[in-house]
């Protein structure tokens, strides 16, 4: 079976000093085309985002400075804006905010094919053995990364180009065909997503465990500190907050990998996967520490969805399982449920029917996979 994916390849980008500026000029714009629009969202909300590109030409006349910039950004732009829209009108999310400098700074733009006398045209151009690729508007501009590839085998989609810590990246979407293998399952397991060690299995091994999280918690904590008695708006300020992005950007990187290489080990000792669904868990509980709780819970689903992208592109089965069971209150060995709550300090889970006593995340995980088992098997 043949599968379309989309996957992301991120490079730094090392612009020259004009290319900088230009990239530093879109940024402003697409923010700027963001608010203007949102502002005129609170008059009429049902504006569609081809009614706001109707209005990108006459902006352009009330305000030229955006003619300088790629055209494509500023659409972006407003499909990320209509985009925010229908989740908060499916309740996905919250209603949009406006945008501010220094905040996620980013713009994406899409690739675009001509034919003109017989000459192929593109607006975005990806060479890895030059190591350059060419954006619209900035023309070839310096990359670093993927050293072991020559050539990227696949379509062009689109690529966002973002700003963190006065570094430059971009990241290139490209649509790629995947020969998925059909494999007959042989292996199972169950896992528990969770705090102490990030992955535990029904094998009764963990994985990941997250102390990496403490030095940069620290870094961060501190930094924030110290940039709440700078004077907003001062160099000193700035610098403090380039150092706390930049200490942001590593601990994301940190994390990728520690997920990444979890991920690859699961996914090629099992065929079947089964988690739970993160909805269900009581992380705030868990942690009262909001920006440690804030790092795991975006951990824990970073390494759900990976799961389920992997499975999917190796062809081995990922399963969820109900919202509401109590993984971590039933006995894995008798199935004994404890009405009560168990304090999640406790490592520990003892029945008080069977007598068993085992670590709670692996009891968990047992519980996981003999429960995600019995619904495939009623589903199929
Ligand atoms: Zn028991």
């Amino acid at each position: 079976m043949v599968m379309i994916i989309n996957k992301a390849y991120k490079f730094r980008l090392y612009p020259n000093y004009k290319q900088k500026e230009l990239i530093n000029k879109t940024l402003g714009c697409s923010r700027f085309i963001y608010n203007y629009m949102l502002d005129k969202k609170k008059d009429n909300i049902f504006l569609s985002k081809y009614d706001l590109s109707k209005q990108v030409p006459s902006l352009t006349i009330t305000y030229p400075f955006l003619k300088e910039v790629d055209v494509c950004a500023l659409r972006c732009s407003l499909f990320d804006l209509d985009n925010g829209f229908q989740r908060y009108f499916t309740k996905k999310g919250n209603y949009p905010k406006f945008k501010a400098k220094g905040v996620k700074d980013s713009y994406r733009t899409c690739y675009v094919k001509n034919k003109y006398k017989n000459k192929i045209y593109e607006n975005i151009k990806l060479d890895l053995i030059n190591n350059n690729i060419t954006l619209p508007k900035l023309k070839e501009v310096k990359i670093r990364g993927y050293r072991n590839l020559n050539k990227i085998n696949g379509r062009i989609l689109n690529a966002t180009i973002s700003k963190v810590a006065n570094k430059y990246y971009v990241s290139v979407c490209v649509e790629e065909y995947l020969d998925i293998k059909e494999i007959i399952p042989s292996s199972v397991v169950g896992i528990d997503v969770g705090i102490k060690s990030l992955v535990t299995t029904s094998d009764g091994i963990s994985y990941g465990n997250p102390n990496y999280l403490n030095k940069y918690e620290r870094r961060i904590k501190r930094l924030q500190r110290d940039l709440s008695r700078k004077i907003k708006g001062s160099n000193n300020f700035y610098k403090t907050k380039i150092k706390l992005e930049e200490i942001y950007r590593k601990l994301k990187n940190a994390r990728i990998k520690t997920n990444e290489e979890i991920v690859s080990k699961i996914t090629k000792d099992y065929d079947i996967i089964i988690s739970e669904d993160l909805s269900i868990k009581k992380m705030i509980e868990e942690s009262k520490k909001y920006l440690r709780k804030s790092i795991t819970n975006s951990t824990m689903s970073d390494i759900i969805n990976r799961l389920k992208y992997k499975c999917k592109w190796l062809g081995k089965k990922f399963y969820q399982v109900n919202r509401y069971y109590a993984s971590s209150q039933i006995c894995s060995r008798c199935n004994h449920k404890e009405v009560e709550m168990k304090s999640l300090s406790r490592r520990k889970y003892i029945c008080r029917n069977c007598g068993l006593e085992i670590d709670r995340d692996i009891n968990a995980s047992i519980n996981i996979m003999i429960e995600g088992l019995f619904r495939s098997y009623q589903t199929n």
